[in-house]
């Protein structure tokens, strides 16, 4: 069942119902993608169209925040529950390495991937790591051609693509179309999780729904994405007592 939650197209799933959609898209799919916005994205989605568009061109769309949770809740349309795109991430990389199925690993810092490599097969033996590349190129340049092509040449059932927001969005539903793959997933910064060189927030935090609060303590430059947060949850009270107007 889907719920739109001012303007975005969310798909209402608990964390299982998104794993059994992504494995069968992994087994399945044709270049679909899967996005994982938090409100932050939602918010920049209402003034960036070409935002607003990649996330309309996704196969699932999983609530990755809290505060989209308390929106939904806001505007009477309420979602099941927050859906850590990180978690599904690791939760399909699992599943592909119980099922013979293969991983790319795309993006964050030249040599991230390869450890982020190294750091999963250790968890998951048998886990098959097609390729991996770092995310740093420019649009149209070489390099990229040389990334979609080293891509296509092994065919990943899944390919993790950790670019950021919103390059990572917009980069999938660019190039879809000529991307042999089964299944995206856009997962900002997991890669860097992945790899170890980052940590998520103790569970305390996770479990208290406070884990935008530890990021912010530990990377207080954020304070400028965050505020959005705030902005964001006014504008599900003005959009609930007045419409979208
Ligand atoms: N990144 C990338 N290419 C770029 C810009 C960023 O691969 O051109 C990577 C960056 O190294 C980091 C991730 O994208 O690993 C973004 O992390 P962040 O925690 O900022 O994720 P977001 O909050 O955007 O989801």
């Amino acid at each position: 069942m889907k719920r739109e939650i001012l303007s975005v197209t969310f798909d209402n799933v608990t964390m299982e119902e998104a794993l059994e959609r992504a494995s069968a898209l992994a087994r399945e799919g044709k270049s679909d993608y899967i996005v994982t916005p938090n409100s932050e994205i939602v918010y920049e989605a209402r003034k960036n169209e070409a935002l607003a568009k990649a996330l309309k061109g996704a196969s699932l769309v999983i609530p990755d925040g809290i505060g989209v949770v308390y929106a939904s809740k806001i505007l009477s349309k309420p979602l099941k529950q927050k859906v850590a795109g990180i978690e599904l991430g690791e939760r399909l990389i699992e599943y592909a390495s119980l099922n013979g199925l293969s991983v790319y690993l795309f993006g964050a810092k030249p040599g991230i991937a390869e450890r982020a490599k190294d750091k999963l097969c250790e968890k998951y033996p048998g886990l098959n790591v097609a390729g991996v590349q770092d995310g740093y190129f420019k649009d149209g340049s070489d390099r990229e051609r040389e990334i979609i092509e080293d891509i296509n040449s092994k065919a990943p059932n899944i390919l993790i693509a950790c670019l950021g927001v919103p390059k990572q969005e917009l980069w999938m539903n660019a190039h879809k179309d000529e991307l042999n793959v089964r299944v995206m997933l856009g997962l900002g910064g997991s890669m860097d999780i992945y790899a170890g060189v980052s940590k998520r927030a103790p569970d305390i935090f996770i479990k208290l729904s406070l884990e935008w609060f530890y990021r912010l303590c530990k990377e207080p430059w954020r304070i400028k994405r965050m505020i959005k947060l705030p902005l964001f949850l006014l504008l599900a009270v003005k959009v609930r007592l007045f419409g979208e107007k």
